[in-house]
């Protein structure tokens, strides 16, 4: 082991560690790409409304436009015609009149109200309102610039951009639009038993699952991962890969982090001159979860680094709740907290004494059913879980209670 001293902290302290270094880390470089590139990338310069939103007083219903007040108390007006959404009605609508609109048309000058057809009676080119009903002016109607003024920021920078953002900056005219790049992060995994996958494999080994997990995660969060060789529980493999993985925005290993005579990956890390903000976590899976910072050097920059210990299900649950967001916060987005949602629990459970417990669950509408697994590594169980229910130390739970959920790249 290595000779730092070792840092043992809770999930709450390691999340707000995590967190004040992710807050004060550099966006990367902005690029330019267009619209629909942009999907899952996270915004580089604001973006704008380029007129106003909506650029006319707008129907919201097929129905009639009308001045409110001449339908009320029983009154009856002419329909002069029809107005169809991307056309205009040329003429101010007198008192005593209506124009048959359409959702999205431009309400005719002087309407102040749309009556939806299903409250409408027409008889003979006279209309009137059902029995019952009743309309006042800016029904059914949403007011010019209502939604956004021309000029005004709609989107600002650090903003993930899902296809309701996309939806919003197509309407706003953007093309194209100016995003964060990828920050590269580097993955080694290491262990003597793994064996890549287009390797032969001995009865005694395994197959390197955690670094196709951890490249899946880092693209879900916003990352372009790179996946380095295996390194062997020998110290040279791991300084070699760790060269390697050195120009990456951020390295992420797995495995060789425990109290095994071969969990060699902090002492090497310590060589490099490691920083390590913490070496341990109180939480069950994940607990040797280690966080640092190499320092810079003539040939790179500072580089932060997760080693993850390398049971498949702490590697995944340790990635998601710390490593995941601070990849978000390298990515330049604003809101990069870990993903958690309230659920309750559909069976009783108890937590362990000392750990935080994050539990493999399987949540159908808000409710979290615990998945049952044949050991902490059972990689099947997992796949059936998409989301880890967080059970506080020394604390039991009996079923119906609300908890908070770690929401995985499924959920
Ligand atoms: P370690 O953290 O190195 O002690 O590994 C803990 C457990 O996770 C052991 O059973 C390993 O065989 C397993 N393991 C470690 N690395 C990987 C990996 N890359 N893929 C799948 N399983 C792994
Ligand atoms: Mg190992």
């Amino acid at each position: 082991m290595g000779s730092a001293p070792k840092k043992l902290v809770d999930v709450e302290e390691a999340l707000r560690i995590v967190r004040t270094h992710a807050e004060a880390s550099i966006p990367p470089e902005v690029e330019q790409v267009p619209l629909l590139d942009a999907a899952s990338r996270v915004l580089a310069e604001a973006v704008h409304a380029d007129r106003d939103q909506p650029a006319f007083d707008r129907s919201t219903r097929d129905g009639f436009a009308v001045h409110a007040v001449a339908l009320s108390g029983g009154g009856s007006v002419r329909v002069l015609g029809q107005v169809r959404a991307g056309a205009v009605w040329g003429a101010v609508l007198p008192r005593d009149a209506a124009v048959e609109i359409m959702t999205g048309a431009p309400m005719p000058d002087g309407a102040d109200a749309v009556l939806m057809v299903e409250h409408a009676v027409l008889r003979e080119g006279l209309l009137s309102m059902a029995a019952g009903r009743s309309l006042s002016a800016g029904e059914n109607v949403v007011a010019r610039a209502s939604e956004a003024r021309g000029g005004e920021e709609v989107l600002g920078i650090g903003t993930l951009l899902g296809a309701a953002e996309i939806a919003l900056a197509a309407s706003c005219g953007c093309a194209q639009l100016r995003v964060f790049g990828r920050p590269n992060v580097a993955i080694v995994a290491t262990g003597d038993e793994l064996v890549e996958l287009h390797d032969n494999l001995g009865p005694q080994q395994i197959r390197n699952s955690n670094s196709y997990a951890i490249a899946a995660m880092v693209a879900s969060a916003g990352g372009s991962p790179m996946r380095l060789a295996i390194a062997h529980d020998a110290k040279q493999e791991i300084r070699e890969r760790i060269v390697e993985g050195r120009t990456a925005a951020l390295l992420v290993l797995s495995g060789g982090v425990s109290m095994g005579t071969y969990d060699l990956v902090e002492e090497v890390l310590e060589e490099f001159g490691a920083e390590f903000f913490f070496t341990g976590v109180k939480m069950q899976p994940g607990k040797p979860l280690v966080f640092g910072r190499l320092p810079a050097s003539e040939t790179h920059a500072e580089q932060y680094f997760f080693g993850l210990p390398g049971n498949p299900i702490s590697t995944q649950v340790t990635f998601l709740c710390f490593a995941a967001p601070f990849l978000r916060a390298l990515t330049g987005a604003t809101n990069a907290a870990p993903r958690w949602a309230q659920a309750t629990l559909a069976e009783d459970l108890a937590a362990k004494v000392g750990v935080t417990r994050l539990m493999p669950c399987s949540l159908s509408g808000v409710l979290a059913h615990p998945v049952r697994s044949q050991s902490s590594g059972d990689l099947r169980a997992n796949a059936r879980a998409n989301c880890y229910a967080e059970l506080l130390p020394g604390r039991t739970y009996s079923s119906g209670t609300l908890v908070r959920v770690l929401l995985t790249d499924r959920t």
